[in-house]
């Protein structure tokens, strides 16, 4: 069953008197700045994220117990924390993303930590997502183009899927699926063919994108949590980029350089990705996210170990060496 989406403006408004109370606002003090005047007191307690490890939202579940509905106000953290407590008390989950840089309102996990490792828990699906144009419209342009890159990335992923198979390293329980690779790459299409819409945000662009990532925040747990139909080696790229930088980055923008980088190792269309990915407006040169080609190099020799080290699925990650042939192509293609 899928969440319902209302798109439209002024929702905030209209939360008011929708929610059951007392209602728990769970968001960011920036975000509050802007919209906390919709929440008036008698109705609503607010919550400012500034942690999302498990022992910090156990002590939030505890002091909440006489809450009614939740409703997420944000982009990732704020989403996530909304989701685990609502789960936590079992009460009504209302989510405003306010930039649609992930596909968080949609999954049904929550994505948390547990002494700083993620770890994604539970099960919730919304009451309802409120896509509200104005709100969405106000942040920043890169926030929302980004998200297209959790997206792309099916291309990767789907012949990660088939290599698996022919390698003979195939799961058992996860069988190459035509028909979910062909649901997955009309989605892919849907989006390519409103990348400027995309890039401009406009609402077109907005609804494109939305269908987008909830058909694929939902598709993990649709398909037994199998990630195989939505995900490959260039999250692992994304992974190991993280592990060995340490930097924070917006998620669409490595996974998009990463998408580019394992098409080239699969010799998978490489070209085809990159002109969707420019198209959309995605910055994906190493240094548009604050690293360096030396970093990306770093991380695509650290793919296979990565692999191993966290009992990842077989992907290309693991199928592929890294040559200086290879590397070479890959320099060239990134910043051509
Ligand atoms: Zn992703």
């Amino acid at each position: 069953m899928e969440s319902e989406v209302i798109f439209g403006r002024n929702l905030l408004a209209e939360l008011s008197p929708t929610v059951n109370y007392p209602s728990l606002v769970v968001t960011m003090d920036d975000l509050w700045e802007k919209f906390g005047h919709h929440f008036q007191a008698d109705t609503f307690r607010s919550h400012f994220v500034q942690s999302i490890e498990k022992t910090d939202l156990d002590k939030l579940v505890a002091n909440s117990s006489d809450i009614k509905t939740v409703v997420g106000v944000g982009g990732g953290q704020a989403i996530d924390v909304a989701k685990y407590v609502a789960w936590r008390l079992n009460v009504p989950l209302f989510q405003v993303p306010t930039a649609l840089s992930v596909n968080a309102p949609f999954a049904h996990r929550s994505a948390i930590r547990v002494d700083g490792v993620v770890k994604y828990v539970g099960f919730v699906r919304p009451h309802a997502v409120y896509i509200d144009y104005d709100i969405i419209q106000q942040a920043p342009d890169i926030l929302n183009r980004t998200g297209v890159g959790d997206i792309f990335c099916y291309h990767t992923g789907h012949e990660d899927w088939r290599i698996a198979e022919k390698a003979g390293a195939l799961e058992e329980k996860w069988p190459v699926d035509e028909g979910m690779i062909q649901e997955a790459q009309a989605v892919m299409r849907s989006c390519l063919d409103a990348a400027d819409d995309i890039r401009e945000v406009n609402e077109k662009g907005i609804q494109t994108l939305v269908a987008a990532l909830q058909w694929g925040g939902e598709a993990f747990a649709k398909n037994g949590w199998n990630p195989r139909p939505i995900e490959g080696a260039e999250h692992t790229f994304f992974y190991a980029l993280e592990y060995l930088t340490k930097k924070h980055f917006l998620h669409g923008q490595p996974v998009g350089l990463g998408t580019i980088l394992v098409s080239l190792l699969q010799d998978n269309d490489p070209e085809w990705i990159k002109e969707a990915l420019d198209r959309c407006g995605v910055p994906y040169r190493p240094e548009e996210m604050g690293v360096t080609w030396d970093d990306c190099v770093q991380a695509l020799r650290y793919m296979s170990t990565y692999v191993t080290e966290a009992g990842l699925w077989y992907t290309a990650a693991a199928h592929f060496d890294i040559t200086d042939d290879y590397l070479e192509k890959a320099r060239e293609l990134v910043y051509r």
